[in-house]
Order: C-alpha cells, then structure tokens, then sequence
C-alpha cells in the first residue's frame, strides 16, 4: 500500500463540509461586490469557457483568489438565505436539490486555489490562505448551523418515505439531514456559538500548522560543506544536493527532506554520522523551538477537538469523527487496529535480527563500510532507527538479491505513465488518453490530458505535477477542479501531485518502484474521480467516507506488479529491453521484506491519532513529546528503531489535513482493496468485464449507496481480513 493525501480533503474538514453545497451551477450570475474589488476582470467572475470548464490558469492572478473566494461566500450565503426564507413549504427540490445549485463562484475559485497552495504555493498565497481559514469555517457554520435551513431539511427528512425519489434522491436527503446534524444543527444558539468559536480557532491553528510544517520541513534540510559526508550517493544524486544547495544560495550540498520520518536516502548513505544527522534533521524539524515549532499549536488543537467532540454529545473528538464513517466508532477501528499490532512488531523483530546481522557480520573483520566516521567504532553497534533503511536495503541486495539502482532504468517516468498507468486503465476499463497542450496549468511541469471512453467519447480532464518543488507540499495527492453532476451538466477535471525528483534537464527521470506504486495509487483516486457518473454533486466521485476514500487507489496499486501489465512498461529506457524477468522476480519478492517495519510505523502514527483525538474533554494541555512516548508504549509499540511514520509534531494528515481521528482509515481500506484484488484473481484477472463490472458498481457511484452495502453488493459477501494479512505475509498461509 501506499500512503497519499487526498486534496479535496487536505484543505481542512470544514470545507469538506462545505464541499457538498459548493458546486458549478452554470445558471448562477456571478455576484457583483464593490467592497472586495470583485468584478468581471476577476477570471473566476464567470464559468470558464475552456473545455470542461477547466480553470484560466494562464489568466489568474495570486491577486484573483481572495477576492473571487470572499464574494463567492457571500453569494452562497445568499443563495441559501433565499432556500431557507422561501415561503413555499419544502420539497425535496425547493430545499435538498436547491443547495445542491448554490456556490458556483465559490465552488470554482476555491478549487483552482487549493491545487495552486497545494502544489505551487508562495508567501502571498499563504497569507490569503491564513486570512481566509477561519472566514472558510464561519462560512461552512452559517449553512450548517442555520435553523431555519435544518428546520426545511429536517422536515423532507421526515417525509422522504413518502416523496417517491430515486435510491440516490433519498440518499442525498439522508446524508443532508446527518450532516446538519453531524455539524451541530441540533445544538442550542448558546451551544452553536460556541461551536462557531472552536471552529474557527481550530481553522486556523490548522492552517498555521500547514505553515509552519512546509517551512519547518524546508529548513531542516540536511545540510554540508564536506562532500564526503554523502558518501553512498550515485553522482546525479550528489549533483542534485549541489543544486539544491544553490536554489538555497548555500556552499555545499543539502539534502531536501520528504514528510516522513524515515528519509529516501538513508538507504544509501554509507556515513554512519550522515545518517543520524538527516533523521535527526527529520525527526526534530518541528521541534527546534523556533518560529517553526508546532507543539504548542497542536496541544491547543487536540484540546479544542476534545471541547468540540464533548459539545456535540460524544465521549471524544474520535467518537464525533467516526460517527459518519464505514468503522462507525473508534472501539471499532481500535479494535481492528490492535489485532494487527502483535504480529506486526513480531515481524518487525525478526527483520531487526537479520539487520543486526549485517551489521555484527560488516564490523567485525575487513572493512567496515564506509562507517569509520560515524558512531559505529570497530566493535559494532545496535541498530537505530537511522540505521534501519540503510542495513535493510542491504539485506534486501543480500537475501533478495536486489539492487535499486539496477531496477530504476527500467522505471522512466514517461514510460511508466504511458505504458503502466494509462495501459492498465485501458485493459480495465477501455480508457485512452490523449495529451493537451492548449490546456493553462498553474505550473510549467503539469501536464494535461484528456481521457476518453472506449467509444472515444469525452470521460474527463487529468492533470499531473510529478516533480518535487520547495513550495509543494510533501507527499502525494489527487485533487478535484470540477466535479462532475449530471444536475450541474459537469464532467469531471482531476489532478495528481506527487513529489518525484525531477532530473536535470535533458536527463530521463527514472523514478524508484515506490514512485511507480504512487504513480498508481493517485491514478487510482482519478480513476474514482474521473468515473464519476451521479446525479448530484455532493455525492460524487471521491466525496466518501475517509476509511473508504483509499480503497479504489489502493486497489489500483495492484495493477503495477501485475505480469501482465508489469512487464508492458518496465523496460530499459534506453534499450526498451524488457526487465528481466529474474530481476522482476526479485522487486516482487523483496516487496514483501520489510512490511513488519512498514506496518508497525503506519499502526503507530495511526495509534497515536487515536490517542490524540481520544482525549477527554478534562484532560489537561499536554505535553506533546511525553504524550507521544506514553501512547506509544501504552499501545506496545516499544521497538525504538521503529519511529512512527509521522511524529506528532509533524503529522500533517491529523493537524493540517482532514485525517483526524482517521489515520487508521489507510489500514481499513487496505482490508478492502486487497480483498478486491483476491476477488479480480479469483474471476479471470485483468479482464474488461471484471473492470467495467467494478466500474458500474463502485467506482462510478461515488457516495449514492451506504458504503458497506455498494461493496458487499459488488463482492458478494463482507469485507474478508485474509488477503490483507496474506498480502501483508501475515497469515500462515504464504503470500501468492
Ligand atoms: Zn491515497
């Protein structure tokens, strides 16, 4: 599995929230606002006449957003003043279909200005970002804390029985309805008040949190002036850390760090003192008591999401969280958790052994690779977590034989798009794409396709940003322009981020296994994304619960070992020699070593969401790093050479992102989609019948049934642990 942020979510559960009433509705005027500088000049003042409605980036401005956003809200609140004054007794259309038209102006410039703070941000963006938070939470409050807008929803609610909707007409009614309620509909003024302040609050400590992290990760960059010290590099490596150097006007070599506590090139550094100095960089990047410190952000946060959870009537923020989600509570998704924990820290035991192997058998006797400089002396030490990646990788060349930078000419970017993503897509679903040029992006790397149907019908537009910039953030997402509604007449406008090293210029990008895994992974949320075929908005394309939102990308993971697909897209990029197959024989073995460690560190960021946001409303302001160690241990998670994936200091997903109390939802969906890949190898594989099957049952219909009931419809039975814990080789029975 692979772990990604969704963007849609990323910008913070409140506008998730909002994110229902926010669509395009191209009969909507937009509102002419003299006080903000809002006016046809702004790109956003209209629709976009481009195709699929696709946003002008080639005419917006940084100066564009915040006046399009701020008359955008006040057109919505507008707009839902007017449903929730209207005379005329509620009907499902004059109320619950109504909303549904509300927010164009919002609706697209909001999104194009989400893609560009995700992937392309810079000072004037963050401030706008920082200014607009909290007036984004108070927006979201004033629709769902109305009165006299839940009285109207509530009373179709009522009679929905009665109204003769079709099966996705009477889910929107539901959903509306426990939304309001989810939100705090039925709270008293006073309550709700108090709920708008902690909102707001949360907003923006969230947004200061994101911040402070994309900065904090960019100056604790690993730094040098001794060339030495990045011994173990390739030389395009190196020459990269020089340049990296340059962009920061720095002498020396700089290592950039990715959002994880573990870092890609502690596989390869051979500097015992390297390493330790590039994890500590990672480990303490928000701790270092500067500007950029977030401890005292994210004990105020945990504290308001306690008040929050306690004032809409649960036991804690996790209660209130999983409400609405497939686990239903978080006894549910601990419970799933902790099953997991004994045979994943057993396993990564046994992985220690064998690195604690490598490291006794290098230092003691010859040479002791390369680590005379660090701590290691002649005598051996005991591996840290610093070490881990490093002596992994050499049990990996050691028992499995396997050698990444053999393996990478086989992965150019290009090819694995073409050839792998895209290729897949076509043998699944009939997909074909072709690339745009005439289409604006908000940067020079992203690139535009179309993708068509079989019958060479229009589907979508699909936008990537594969390579890695400072102003991105870490990681990997997908996100949505326009979201398509048959109500709306839209079709879907995706996009994939990832943060891929971009070669120099010239060179071929060969990426790692890991980055064609991502490559798959976010295609597989466009997939849900672009497949989208719903009537209403809000329950469109990848609009779902969180424990269900990673199912359709991380069964699109599968894809990419699959023989049949593997062996179309890994080839030499100079040759175009197929891999040979011993050498695919090894990535898939080597796959599997290593998932103890992988397990235990994703199980511990996860415990330590749910410890955070299971706090009660009476408990103290903590102290985040003894709060960290007491969940940790309490949760048995004592192996110290296997940090969480995440620390609590920079753990974005649950203080910057919409995961709170929803990191475990990766594990569950996990259950899912590797339960889904056993029913594909069960029915003939890669078929076009297996993929559209799936296709009309689950990917195109986004949130229109209970989520639970659209995917045992579609398997024929629950949800199955047993191929998770076969694919984890955790179960007796050895992985396929
Ligand atoms: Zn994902």
């Amino acid at each position: 599995m692979h772990l990604c942020e969704m963007r849609s979510l990323v910008s913070g559960m409140r506008m998730v929230l909002a994110a229902g009433v926010i669509m395009m509705s191209s009969s909507v005027v937009a509102a002419e606002s003299s006080d903000t500088g809002f006016g046809p000049g702004n790109p956003f003042y209209a629709p976009s006449a481009l195709p699929f409605q696709a946003p002008p980036f080639d005419r917006i401005k940084d100066g564009d957003y915040q006046p399009a956003i701020e008359a955008g809200m006040a057109e919505q609140r507008k707009e839902i003043r007017a449903i929730a004054d209207n005379p005329a007794a509620p009907t499902f259309e004059n109320t619950i279909v109504a909303m549904e038209k509300t927010g164009a102006l919002f609706q697209r410039a909001y999104a194009a200005f989400n893609a560009v703070t995700g992937a392309n941000t810079n000072p004037a963006l963050e401030k706008v970002q920082q200014e607009e938070a909290p007036k984004l939470a108070a927006h979201s409050d004033a629709i769902y804390l109305d009165a006299k807008l839940f009285r109207r929803v509530a009373a179709v609610y009522e009679k929905r029985e009665s109204l003769k909707l079709s099966p996705e007409g009477l889910r929107l009614v539901e959903f509306y309805y426990q939304r309001f309620v989810h939100a705090g509909a039925n709270l008293s003024d006073a309550d709700k008040e108090k709920l708008k302040k902690i909102n707001e609050e949360e907003s923006t400590l969230s947004n200061g949190f994101r911040s402070k992290v994309l900065a904090a990760t960019k100056d604790a960059a690993y730094f040098t002036a001794d060339k030495s010290a990045l011994a173990g590099l390739t030389d395009a490596e190196i020459g990269g850390a020089e340049r990296a150097a340059k962009q920061r006007k720095k002498e020396g070599w700089v290592l950039a760090l990715q959002n994880t506590t573990q870092q890609p090139y502690l596989s390869s550094l051979s500097m015992r003192a390297t390493r330790q100095a590039l994890f500590e960089d990672s480990w303490t990047r928000a701790e270092r008591g500067d500007a950029n410190d977030t401890r005292e952000t994210i004990a105020r946060l945990a504290q308001l999401r306690a008040e929050k959870g306690k004032l809409l009537g649960f036991d804690s923020y996790a209660g209130w969280k999983l409400e609405d989600q497939m686990a239903k509570t978080p006894e549910n998704a601990l419970k799933f958790m902790d099953a997991l924990v004994p045979a994943a820290t057993a396993n990564a035991a046994s992985e220690a052994k064998d690195i604690q192997g490598v490291i006794d058998t290098q230092n003691n006797g010859s040479q002791n690779n390369g680590s005379q400089n660090g701590g290691s002396q002649n005598g051996g030490f005991a591996v840290e977590p610093w070490d881990w990646e490093f002596y992994s990788e050499q049990v990996r060349k050691a028992k499995f034989d396997l050698d990444e930078a053999e393996v990478r000419p086989y992965f150019e970017m290009n090819n694995v798009l073409q050839h792998g993503v895209f290729y897949a897509a076509n043998q699944l679903y009939g997909l074909t794409f072709k690339e745009r040029k005439d289409i604006p992006v908000w940067h020079a790397d992203v690139r535009v396709y179309e993708v068509m149907e079989a019958d060479g019908k229009p589907l979508a537009l699909w936008y990537c940003d594969y390579f890695k910039r400072d102003n991105k953030n870490g990681g990997a997402w997908m996100g949505s322009l326009v979201r398509q509604s048959k109500l709306l007449g839209t079709l879907p406008v995706v996009y994939n981020v990832a943060n891929l090293p971009k070669p120099a210029e010239g060179e071929p990008a060969l990426i790692s296994f890991s980055d064609v895994i991502t490559m798959f992974h976010e295609f597989g949320h466009a997939l849900h994304g672009m497949f989208a075929a719903t009537e209403y908005p809000v329950l469109s394309g990848t609009a779902v619960a969180r424990d269900f939102v990673e199912f359709p990308s991380q069964f699109n993971e599968h894809w990419a070992t699959y023989p049949a697909i593997f062996h179309h897209y890994a080839k030499h990029y100079k040759t175009g020699a197929p891999m040979p197959v011993e050498l695919a024989a090894k990535i898939k073995k080597a796959e599997d070593f290593n998932q103890g460690y992988k397990l235990t560190e994703l199980l511990a960021a996860a415990q330590l969401d749910m410890q955070w946001h299971s706090l009660p409303v009476d408990a103290p302001l903590q102290k985040p790093d003894e709060f960290e160690k007491a969940a940790l241990e309490k949760k048995g998670f004592t192996l110290s050479y296997v940090p969480p994936r995440y620390r609590s200091s920079y753990f974005s997903h649950i203080w910057g992102g919409g995961y709170a109390a929803g990191y475990y939802a990766y594990l569950w969906a996990e259950m899912l989609d590797d339960d889904a890949f056993q029913w594909f190898q069960d029915h003939g594989g890669l078929t076009r019948a297996n993929g559209d099957r799936l296709r009309a049952m689950v990917l195109s219909r986004g949130n229109t049934e209970d989520l639970e009931k659209m995917y045992e419809a579609w398997l024929g039975s629950a949800p199955n642990i047993e191929p998770m814990l076969k694919y984890r080789g955790l179960a007796k029975t050895a992985p396929k």
